[in-house]
């Protein structure tokens, strides 16, 4: 016995029910196609809306950049490592985005870790979309509030949660995800941000999946339901459809100024490095000159999801580019992915924890970086493996 055998156990475990992560190894950089531990692949797996991750702008922007900031920024934000790359691109994300004030973040991940945790304690209850974001989720327990979950995008319920507890604490915070990431469905914004103003409750939307897909251009969520001034907290990212890294909370100036103060990954960790900024600025710049990409990307996704039902696919909920394709067991949506990928084709089977059991699929991610010619391929490989595995007839 050895006191490391229940990891070996538990591994095993994960194998057999499907549930192991194989994690594939990119020899190449983003795109509709991709080299995926050797093999030339169609690319339906990556969070590159826009294909900005290999844009030529981009990449000149970081390389400029590199030549008069180096590599790395040093020093965590509060004492030497803010640039004024780094305040040029909140200045830029916030005009861009309608709101009072941005300030950036390491991650999307870390952002929802310092908002959550700066702005309710113990004292505190904390309303969550009942399939919220792991980093949501953490940044909940971090803060030590009191968690109340609510059914997922369900107002009343709520209503419901907010009656039942909110008198009891302090202060209390409602959070949702913008765009659910595994089904593609949408927050109905407008309606929790009456029930958040009817009972005087601040209000935060991760917008993670949204930023650079939804609202005119890609402003985000808020943009797309025309809840300016009304939304008082817009997590973002910059690692998805802006092809980059780096997360964004956009909002009231007392929110985002008490975040420099009390922000924990901002004060204790490095900020992204000034390529990575430079990259996110020249990203605004492309979104602001034009609405080609993201309308293209629409288009994408519309014809996409309309052909996979067309086959007979079941692609759930979704109403955003994200393709999720139910399955339903765990194995049978892994052998769903080693068979598309046997067809030249990269395509990510997901299972429990990341969705509920039984909930299996394989998210297909839709880039404006697709061509027809890409998604013609890519239907007639899902067509093959879902008549062979007996998908669809
Ligand atoms: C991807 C994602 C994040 C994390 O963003 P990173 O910038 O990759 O850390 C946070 N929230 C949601 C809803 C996401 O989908």
């Amino acid at each position: 016995m050895s006191k490391l055998d229940w990891l070996t156990q538990e591994i095993d475990d994960l194998k057999e029910q499907g549930l192991y992560n194989n994690i594939r190894t990119i020899g190449s950089a983003q795109g509709a196609r991709i080299i995926v531990d050797g093999k030339d692949v169609l690319n339906f797996c990556s969070n590159n809306y826009l294909g900005l991750a290999n844009h030529p702008k981009l990449v000149e922007a970081a390389k400029e950049s590199t030549k008069k900031y180096g590599v790395g920024p040093a020093a965590v934000r509060s004492i030497a490592g803010t640039t004024d790359l780094h305040v040029q691109l909140e200045q830029r994300l916030a005009k861009f985005k309608g709101a009072e004030d941005v300030i950036t973040f390491q991650s999307g991940f870390t952002a929802n870790l310092g908002t959550i945790s700066a702005l309710v304690g113990k004292e505190d209850v904390i309303f969550s979309d009942r399939l919220n974001h792991a980093s949501i989720i953490d940044g909940c327990r971090l803060s030590g509030a009191k968690i109340v979950a609510y059914e997922h995008n369900d107002p009343f319920a709520l209503e419901d949660a907010i009656k039942e507890h909110a008198s009891n604490f302090r202060r209390a915070l409602i959070i949702t995800d913008g765009v659910f990431s595994m089904d593609g469905d949408i927050a109905p914004l407008p309606a929790l941000v009456e029930v958040a103003k009817k009972y005087d409750i601040l209000f935060m939307v991760d917008d993670a999946h949204g930023e650079g897909v939804l609202g005119k251009g890609g402003r985000g969520i808020v943009d797309h339901f025309g809840l300016h001034g009304k939304v008082d907290i817009e997590v973002g990212t910059m690692s998805k459809a802006f092809g980059v890294v780096g997360g964004i909370v956009a909002g009231d100036k007392v929110i985002i100024e008490w975040l420099r103060q009390r922000g924990r990954p901002f004060l204790f960790s490095s900020a992204v490095t000034a390529p990575d900024a430079a990259a996110c600025l020249a990203a605004v710049d492309l979104l602001e000159e034009s609405t080609e990409l993201v309308d293209k990307l629409w288009d994408n996704a519309k014809y996409f999801k309309e052909e996979m039902k067309k086959l007979g696919f079941d692609t759930g909920v979704s109403e955003t580019p994200i393709t999720p394709v139910m399955l339903g067991e765990a194995p049978l949506a892994q052998q769903f992915s080693r068979e598309l990928f046997e067809e030249g084709v990269f395509a990510m089977a997901i299972g429990f924890p990341t969705v509920a059991k039984g909930k299996a699929r394989i998210r297909v991610m839709i880039s404006a970086s697709h061509d027809r010619d890409d998604l013609g391929q890519g239907l007639e490989a899902f067509a093959k493996v879902g008549k062979k595995l007996g998908v669809i007839s």
